[in-house]
C-alpha cells in the first residue's frame, strides 16, 4: 500500500469534481486518501506577462510546505514551464504533483490527467505504449491516450509499491 495521499484543491475547482477524481485515484492506485484540503494558489508563482502560473515554481513551493506529505494539488489556473506554452500538470517523483483543469473540459480528461500526474508521484515516468503515462504535447494527444496504465507501467507501479513497504519497516 502506498502512503496516503493528501489532495489539495483551489477554491475555483468544483468540489464534486475533486471527489470524482479521488474515487478514480483510489481505483487506479492502492492509495488511501483521507485528507482533502482547500488550498489557495501561491501568488508568487504567478507570471503577469504570461497570465499563467509557473508550474515548477508552484510545485517547489508545495514540496517545501508539505515536507513529507505526498500531495496532489488540483487547480483551475493555467500552468506553464520554460519553453512550453502550457502544461496540464507536472509531478515530482516521491513528493507531489499539480494538475490544472484550465484546458480540460470533461471530467474524463480531468480524471485522466490527475491519474497521470499521480502516477509520477509513485515513481512512474513517461511511457510510449498505449498508456495514460504517454506524454501529451497537445490536447489532441491527451484525448487519444487511455486513462489506464499499460501492463508494463502497472508492473513497475507494483515494484515501486514494494519499495514503499520496505522503507516503512
Ligand atoms: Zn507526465
Ligand atoms: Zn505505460
Amino acid at each position: 500500500m502506498f502512503p496516503s495521499l493528501l489532495v489539495l484543491y483551489d477554491s475555483n475547482v468544483f468540489v464534486d469534481e475533486v471527489h470524482e477524481v479521488i474515487n478514480a485515484l483510489k481505483h487506479s492506485f492502492s492509495v488511501e486518501i483521507n485528507n482533502i484540503e482547500e488550498y489557495n494558489i501561491s501568488l508568487s508563482a504567478y507570471n503577469s506577462s504570461r497570465d499563467q502560473y509557473d508550474g515548477q515554481k508552484l510545485l517547489n513551493i508545495l514540496i517545501d510546505e508539505q515536507k513529507l506529505n505526498f500531495f496532489l494539488y488540483i487547480l483551475q489556473n493555467d500552468l506553464f514551464v520554460p519553453n512550453r506554452n502550457f502544461v496540464f500538470g507536472l509531478g515530482s517523483k516521491y513528493y507531489g504533483a499539480i494538475v490544472s483543469f484550465h484546458r480540460l473540459d470533461s471530467i474524463e480528461m480531468k480524471i485522466k490527467e490527475s491519474i497521470h500526474e499521480t502516477a509520477h508521484i509513485f515513481g512512474l515516468g513517461h511511457c510510449s505504449d498505449f498508456c495514460v503515462m504517454q506524454y501529451s504535447n497537445s490536447l489532441a494527444e491527451a484525448l487519444q491516450k487511455p486513462s489506464t496504465l499499460c501492463n508494463a507501467c502497472q508492473a513497475q507501479l507494483k515494484e515501486n509499491n514494494k519499495n514503499f513497504e520496505r522503507n516503512k519497516d
